[in-house]
């Protein structure tokens, strides 16, 4: 898809402030540091436009932002942040079970992990409950530049079967840095945002 516009739109820290436009809504989830404000800059080919963290965990909010006037991606907090307190956690736990649960207008979950490591219990938690939920999914697995494509089946390989990742779902290998995978994940959330 050609980005001719994107936009910051709001940072959400709940319900009364999500979009009330029901333009179609494409999640990322993935533990804090994955690289999911990375991967929302590399498909839209803008720099900064969605802030990559250095003080990972710090954001609890909803980031939206709005692609050609027709769709947002919607930025969760990062989960696994070890300095978060438990209070911080279930309230994060909270806002992002009600959001996957009860928003019509989402279309697509992308579960960011890291393909250089198998995932972690977060991650698996996270595949599990959206599986139990039903919600369209897609594992992007970023970070591949930072390992030789040699062993990209390798590490493919891990992390699907880790996950539980049957044959004919949805799993991108990516990379922000190379633009590994930008083409299939636009043609997927193409087709699930189509009208
Ligand atoms: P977020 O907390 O999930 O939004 O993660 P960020 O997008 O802020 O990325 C965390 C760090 O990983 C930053 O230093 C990024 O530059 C780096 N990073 C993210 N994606 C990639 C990638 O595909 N390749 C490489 N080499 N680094 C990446």
């Amino acid at each position: 898809m050609k980005v001719t516009s994107a936009e910051f739109v709001i940072s959400a820290v709940g319900p009364a402030q999500y979009p009330e436009d029901a333009l179609p809504e494409i999640a990322l989830a993935g533990r804090s540091n994955v690289g999911k404000s990375s991967l929302i800059n590399r498909m839209i080919n803008r720099k900064n436009l969605a802030r990559t963290s250095s003080t990972p965990g710090k954001t609890q909010h909803m980031n939206y932002y709005r692609i050609n006037e027709r769709l947002y991606f919607v930025d969760f907090p990062g989960y696994g942040y070890a300095k978060v307190s438990k209070v911080q956690r279930a309230a994060w736990g909270k806002m992002v079970e009600k959001y996957l649960a009860e928003r019509e207008t989402l279309k697509l979950v992308l579960l960011v992990v890291d393909l250089r490591h198998p995932p972690t219990s977060d991650d698996k938690m996270m595949y599990d409950w959206l599986k139990h939920y039903g919600i369209p999914m897609c594992v992007v697995a970023t970070k591949a530049d930072k390992i030789p494509k040699t062993r990209w089946p390798k590490h493919i390989k891990i992390m699907k079967e880790a996950l539980g990742v049957q044959p004919g779902e949805n799993f991108i290998p990516y990379s922000s840095e190379i633009g590994l995978g930008r083409e299939d994940l636009w043609n997927l959330v193409e087709s699930m945002t189509a009208v």
